[in-house]
């Protein structure tokens, strides 16, 4: 434990102040969520964000190479909770920002001004690990070997990874607890969390109702809870920002547009910028687009349908909590083919509308279709993604389509899964058939636009040949 890192809630009428070892989901007193917060005065701050650049090339052995090699660690400075040579890491967040000249020609963009933070390069396949690695960090400083979470997949996956991966050999194994529901679950993600050896447990209720009762469970039993309410999930996830300012050589991009789901990724991202720039790290602050799936619509309901805004921390609580009344009273469930983003009740809602503040940022909403058009068009110029990821290509074309991104504008994609995650949503879109159970998307023939069959031949060569010849 250190004495300049401490919990804070993020009412400003409350800002209770808990110590760092307090474990806590949200403000005892008022309810609201927590922030991992620092004396930034009794820190070492480097003075430039350049001064990161180095470590990039560190292996080794040593607790201070292994931080150096984790693309979330060697950014220590600016998450200094944790003790250096406790660090629980598993190589995480060892990804870059791709210039993306082919998808930017295909969707209006000028070459040289899209990019993809492509995520699903973690050793988990997606952006999770950047925050499990702190939140096992933690977990390792407070003594817990029982972690639980819920999970549309990747964040069980990853809780999955870290547990078996870093469990000391002279102990028993941490034992990961996941919660999933009836909503849909990628094979991928599942198998990873079976492979890895969590205990996962199949409730009868959606995704919401699983994170309800991991909160319950965890409360209950002394078992440490790794969903994104947990605020040093967030700070780990805070370096997928650094990562892609390093990527444009410390530049800012105009805009970050991010798939948004239980928001604990809009919600890191806001805290790295505010933190940088309170820093004097960076001289502005980029723009934040948040891109919902249109069956899973709760931010872009609440904040560009109904107005509500952060408000400096005095935000119209009685406004979000009627909606989920009507929401509760329809019996609304979310759904789409982004599995990763079938949210209804995003837990970090409070902290994404201060994001939304802090970067003077923006929702949108983006169908399954057009989320599945575009991540076959990421695939089609080399990054395989989730469905989830490509919403925020999704994103950039509604943009680009109502003029507030420009096409000269420097926009970074979060790509926040990997590809083979999901192959049955690709599978199904190439092919027209359905893969498993979900009825997605229509059964054949294929409508999308990018569908790429397989072409059936004789086992015979002239056949083969004549079918080639005769090719695209
Ligand atoms: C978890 C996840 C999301 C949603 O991120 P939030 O931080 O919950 O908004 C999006 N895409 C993928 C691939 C994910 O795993
Ligand atoms: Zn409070």
């Amino acid at each position: 434990m250190n004495d300049r890192a401490f919990q804070q809630c993020i009412d400003p009428d409350c800002a209770a102040t808990y110590a760092l070892d307090e474990v806590l989901f949200s403000c005892r007193k008022c309810g609201a969520l927590l922030d991992a917060r620092y004396d930034w005065d009794r820190c070492e701050v480097p003075k430039s964000l350049s001064f990161f650049a180095e470590r990039w090339s560190t292996v080794g052995r040593g607790p201070k190479a292994i931080a150096d090699y984790s693309g979330v660690w060697r950014f220590r400075e600016l998450l200094p909770f944790a003790d250096v040579n406790r660090i629980v890491s598993i190589g995480e967040g060892r990804t870059t920002l791709q210039q993306a000249d082919l998808l930017a020609k295909n969707i209006g963009m000028k070459p040289g001004h899209l990019f993809l933070e492509y995520e699903g390069f973690n050793p988990s396949g997606s952006f999770k690990d950047n925050g499990m690695t702190a939140a096992f960090t933690v977990a390792r400083m407070l003594g817990r070997r029982r972690v639980a979470c819920a999970s549309t997949g990747n964040t069980s996956a990853s809780m999955a990874m870290f547990a078996s991966a870093s469990s000391p050999a002279e102990l028993p194994p941490t034992q990961a607890i996941v919660f999933i529901g009836s909503g849909k679950i990628a094979y991928g993600k599942l198998s990873q969390a079976l492979d890895h050896g969590a205990t996962t447990l199949q409730v009868a209720g959606d995704f919401d109702a699983c994170m309800h009762r991991v909160a319950e469970l965890t409360d209950r039993m002394g078992i440490y809870l790794m969903n994104s309410v947990n605020p040093f999930r967030l700070e780990g996830q805070k370096t997928i920002m650094y990562r892609v300012l390093q990527g444009l050589d410390w530049e800012v991009p105009d805009w970050i547009v991010v798939p948004g789901g239980n928001l604990g990724n809009s919600s890191a991202f806001g805290k790295a910028f505010a933190e940088l720039h309170q820093l004097g790290l960076i001289d502005r602050i980029p723009r934040v687009a948040i891109i919902n799936a249109t069956g899973a619509p709760t931010l872009y309901q609440l904040y560009e349908e109904q107005g509500v805004r952060w408000n400096s921390g005095r935000y119209n609580k009685q406004q979000v909590d009627e909606h989920y009344g009507q929401l509760d009273a329809k019996e609304w469930k979310a759904v789409t083919i982004a599995s990763a983003i079938e949210i209804g009740r995003p837990v970090n809602l409070s902290k994404a509308l201060r994001t939304l503040e802090v970067t003077d940022g923006l929702v949108r909403h983006v169908d399954d279709a057009y989320i599945l058009e575009n991540k076959a068009l990421v695939g089609r110029y080399g990054y395989a993604c989730e469905p989830a990821s490509a919403a925020s290509v999704a994103g950039v074309r509604v943009l680009l389509e109502e003029g507030i991104i420009s096409p000269d504008d420097r926009v970074a994609c979060i790509l926040t899964g990997h590809g083979l995650k999901d192959p049955d949503a690709t599978v199904g879109y190439h092919t027209g058939m359905n893969t498993k159970a979900v009825k997605w998307p229509e059964p054949s023939p294929p409508t999308g636009k990018m569908a790429n069959q397989p072409i059936p031949v004789a086992d015979d060569i002239d056949e083969i040949c004549r079918v080639l010849d005769a090719g695209p």
